[in-house]
This record gives structure tokens, C-alpha cells and sequence, in this order.
């Protein structure tokens, strides 16, 4: 039950030829390599008085030694929490004073501002940790090189604390257990038939679900490889790809490497899984990516408090559009939001999951933790979808852009999928702005073609595809759209941007 005894389970039988992580620089690190500096980074932060269950706050810049930081902590019975880089001074502070680590681990560049910060929000102790892996913590995880008994953890004890990414508004901090973490990491290693033999392309954030636990934990689980990559360059990836066999990304990577002319079959010949997730794949990627490398990109759907939750199918269809069926051991339903009685097939409502995935619980947050669960262990994720007959979930979108006008309730990725169909257009986001007649006026964000039709010639065009309370009441063109680091459109900033358009 104990996070590590998954890494343990998986061990090749000489664990100082096989490798666990490739840089892109051409370094190579083995799982003999893994047992000893998480050893040693488990006796560091013993050695500055981190207990267990104490949390260890993280914020540096992507690197193996990252990864034996986030395993030490949990052989040492601590909490991991890792911290996104793009976070400020200010923001730091607020996840500081909310999560009160015994240590705070930040880059050598931002040691100046971020003492401070810790210093005000009472963290005892701070080390650092840069790019290339050194720092004072990498240094003293070298004086501390030895052998590391691991500090028994209950199944329901805390690995890990995550923060939400903060799309619909300030972030959470999800507990996850030792058994949430180690469930996820094997059901989908299974299901996604990950091998020691596999190598799996790592150009994600260790700081998010995506990378830190989908990518790296189904690796560890399998006793598999990857190719950790600071940053995502599609030529690099491209380079890459023949000494890959899987591929994690974000909707975002495989839209860059679509307009890559290198993108072939031949290109991704060794290659047997591209997996998408964290924010919508358009249909039309999914389609483009097909027509272009003749594979099928495998969607999922999970969120930082839950992991992953469900997949379309390893063998079978995958089906553009939906995020697949409920994983193995996983229970997914879908309400109606005033009700909570559960709805047919096809309809849509709020989505519920329970299964040994589901977190613990929002730190230090009982009241917003006891609000999202229901009395029969369900979690309300806060999106709405339907599942459709033959058990695919479909996401429409987050509940809380649900666009509620003249009283109808419009959901955004219908429309968003009928603007998409329309000529020269790239991509949209619709969202409800205040509007004095309707309460919320449907309003569309466009990214278009150079020679796309005129916002007039769109909305007629949309009037004889939808019921006219779902046409929008304006089509405004913008050259992107806001994006936080997962490729998650920030419909917030959008709805802040255009907050005054019918006033
Ligand atoms: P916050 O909860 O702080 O507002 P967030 O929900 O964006 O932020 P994450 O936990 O990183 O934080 O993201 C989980 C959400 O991402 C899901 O609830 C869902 O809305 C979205 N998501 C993840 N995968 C997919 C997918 N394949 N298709 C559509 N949406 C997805
Ligand atoms: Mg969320």
C-alpha cells in the first residue's frame, strides 16, 4: 500500500542496467540510480527535521533530481507538494501560509525573494534546487548518500498534496493518499498495457497531475523508461519519436506538432501510444492527427483531486470527441445538479465519481470537502457530460461555464462544436457575459483564418444550426486564446476581458 512498494514491485532484476530516465541532453539515469538518490533525499530531509506527515513544499524547474526529491519525500513518510513555477512571490506566500511545510525547496535564482516569503509565512526551513539538479538540498542529499528504510504509511495516510490548476478560481489543495496514488498508477499502466519495455516521451510540468503522477507514477508502476524533457520543442519531439514507444501530452503538443512537416508515419513508426488529455482535444485534431500518422489518439479524462478517471479504450474504439469509458475500477455517474437523482443515458448533468482514485479531501477545506461529496462516497467533479449507449463519457464543459441565458441553459461546447464546423475557423470559446435583457449573453471568442467570414455572415450562418437562445450575440476574433500552462482555455480571463461588452 505504501506508494514506494510500487516502484519496489516493478524493479528490473538488475536495476543498475536499466534505465528510468533519458535526458534530452543524452544523460541516463537507472533504477539503481532511482533507490539510491531517493535514499539519500529521504535522509536529507530527515536530516532537517521533516516528519512524517509532514508536507514538503516544492518549487524549482523540471529535473530528474525532482523526481527523486517527490520519491525520497514519500519513502520519508512525507507529503510531496509541488508547486507550479509560473507561481509569484505573493502567490507563493498564499500556498505557504495554506499549507505549512516543514520545508520549502525553491530554484537558487528566486532564493532571494522566496526566503523572504517563507521566512513571513513561518516555513523553518529552506533549501534549493535548480535546472540541472543541483543546489543546497541536491547537496545535501550527497552527504546523506546511503542506505533508507522506508517510514510505514497506512494506505489512507497522505503521499501527496496538488493544488488544483485554478481555472474556475482559487486553488485547492486535494489530499492524495498512498492508495489513491498506487491504484491509479496500476489501473492504468493495465489498461494502457505499459511494459518495462516501453519508453515513454516526458515533455510535461512535474508540477501537475499530468506529468508528476499520470506519466511518471504509470512508468514507475511498469518498471518502464522516459525521455524527460525540461520543455516541450516539437522538432525535438520529433527527433525523438524513434527511440519512443508512448507519448503523454496536452491538446496543445499535438496541435504544434501537426504543423510540423515531419510529422509522418514514418516519423512515429515506433511508436504504439499517443494519450491526450487535461483539457478538450478538438474532433478535428483527433481526425488530423489519424489522417496524418494513422494513429488514433487515446483521450482520457481525470482532474488533479480524482487522477485519471476514464479512457478510451487501449483495444477498441477510440472515439473523438469523448473521453472514453469509466476505468476498471472506477464508477462514474452522471445527475441531475438540483436533483442528484441520476439521469439516463444521453442526458446531460453533473458528473460523479467514486472509486480508490478519489482523494481525501481539500486541505484544511471540511465544509468545501463535505459539499463535494455525497452521502454514498460520490464526488461531484464539477464538470457536466452525458454517456452515451455504448458507455462513452463525453465532457460539455465545466459547470461553472454553464451560460444561463433568458432562463435557458446553454451548454458552451455545443455551440463551440457548431462554430468549429464552420469555414475558417481554428478554434472558439463561448462564454456567458452579463447582458441586461438576458442575464448572460452568449458570446463567442473566435480564432480564425486569415479570409474567415465576417462576424454577420457567421451568425447567419449559425442561425439555421442552432436553437436561436444558443446563437451567440457577438463573434469577436482574437488571434489565441488564453491558456494556462496545461493548454486549459482560461474562459475567466475571457469573461474578465469582456466583462463590459453589452453594457
Ligand atoms: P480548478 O479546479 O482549480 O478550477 P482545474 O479544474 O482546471 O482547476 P485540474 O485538476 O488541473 O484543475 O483540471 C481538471 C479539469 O480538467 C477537469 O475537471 C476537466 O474540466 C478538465 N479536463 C481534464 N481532462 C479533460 C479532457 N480530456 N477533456 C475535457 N476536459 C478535461
Ligand atoms: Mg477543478
Amino acid at each position: 500500500n505504501h506508494l514506494f512498494d510500487l516502484v519496489r514491485a516493478s524493479l528490473p532484476a538488475d536495476p543498475s542496467t536499466k534505465t528510468f530516465i533519458e535526458t534530452g541532453d543524452g544523460g541516463r539515469l537507472t533504477y539503481a540510480d532511482l533507490l539510491d538518490r531517493s535514499a539519500a533525499y529521504a535522509r536529507a530531509l530527515v536530516g532537517l527535521g521533516v516528519k512524517p506527515g509532514d508536507r514538503v513544499a516544492v518549487q524549482v524547474e523540471k529535473s530528474p533530481e525532482v523526481v527523486f526529491l517527490y520519491l525520497g519525500a514519500v519513502r520519508a513518510g512525507a507529503v510531496f507538494l509541488p508547486l507550479n513555477t509560473a507561481y509569484t512571490g505573493p502567490e507563493i506566500a498564499y500556498f505557504l501560509s495554506d499549507a505549512e511545510p516543514a520545508l520549502f525547496v525553491c530554484d537558487p535564482a528566486k532564493a532571494g525573494e522566496l526566503s523572504a516569503v517563507a521566512n513571513g509565512a513561518g516555513v523553518p526551513k529552506i533549501e534549493t534546487l535548480d535546472a540541472a539538479g543541483r543546489g543546497s538540498l541536491a547537496e545535501a542529499a550527497d552527504g546523506a548518500a546511503g542506505a533508507f528504510e522506508d517510514v510505514a504509511r497506512g494506505a489512507d495516510e497522505l503521499a501527496a498534496i496538488l493544488y488544483t490548476s485554478g481555472t474556475t478560481g482559487r486553488s485547492k489543495g486535494a489530499m492524495l493518499s498512498h492508495a489513491n496514488l498506487a491504484s491509479n498508477a496500476c489501473t492504468l499502466a493495465e489498461v494502457w498495457r505499459f511494459t518495462a519495455d516501453d519508453v515513454l516521451i516526458h515533455a510535461l510540468p512535474v508540477f501537475h497531475t499530468h506529468g508528476l503522477f499520470v506519466a511518471t507514477n504509470v512508468v514507475l508502476a511498469s518498471g518502464a523508461s522516459m525521455i524527460f524533457l525540461g520543455k516541450f520543442d516539437p522538432k525535438q519531439i520529433l527527433a525523438l519519436m524513434p527511440r519512443a514507444t508512448a507519448m503523454m501530452g496536452v491538446p496543445t503538443f499535438y496541435t504544434r506538432l501537426l504543423k510540423e512537416p515531419g510529422l509522418t508515419p514514418e516519423a512515429v513508426r515506433g511508436i504504439r501510444l499517443f494519450v491526450s488529455g487535461s483539457a478538450p482535444l478538438l474532433a478535428e485534431t483527433h481526425r488530423e492527427w489519424q489522417a496524418r500518422t494513422g494513429h488514433a489518439i487515446l483521450e482520457r479524462y481525470g482532474m488533479t483531486e480524482t487522477n485519471m478517471n476514464t479512457s478510451n479504450p487501449y483495444e477498441g474504439d477510440r472515439i473523438a470527441g469523448t473521453v472514453g469509458l469509466p476505468l476498471p475500477d472506477v464508477a462514474v455517474r452522471v445527475v441531475d445538479p438540483e436533483s442528484g437523482a441520476v439521469l439516463p443515458t444521453d442526458a446531460v448533468g453533473m458528473i460523479e465519481v467514486k472509486g480508490p482514485n478519489v482523494f481525501q479531501g481539500y486541505w484544511r477545506m471540511p465544509e468545501k470537502t463535505a459539499a463535494e461529496f455525497k452521502p454514498d462516497g460520490f464526488f461531484v467533479t464539477g464538470d457536466l457530460g452525458k454517456i452515451d449507449p455504448d458507455g462513452y463519457v463525453h465532457i460539455v464543459g465545466r459547470g461553472k461555464d454553464l451560460i444561463i441565458t433568458g432562463g435557458y441553459n446553454v451548454y458552451p461546447k455545443e455551440v463551440e462544436n457548431e462554430i468549429d464546423a464552420l469555414p475558417g475557423v481554428i478554434e472558439s470559446a463561448v462564454i456567458g457575459v452579463a447582458h441586461a435583457d438576458f442575464g448572460e449573453g452568449v458570446t463567442a471568442v473566435v480564432v480564425a483564418r486569415p479570409d474567415h467570414p465576417s462576424e454577420a455572415e457567421m451568425l447567419r450562418a449559425l442561425e439555421g444550426r442552432l436553437a436561436r437562445y444558443k446563437c451567440p450575440k457577438r463573434i469577436l476574433f482574437a488571434d489565441e486564446l488564453p491558456r494556462n500552462a496545461m493548454g486549459k482555455v482560461q474562459k475567466n480571463v475571457l469573461r474578465e476581458t469582456h466583462a463590459g461588452l453589452y453594457q
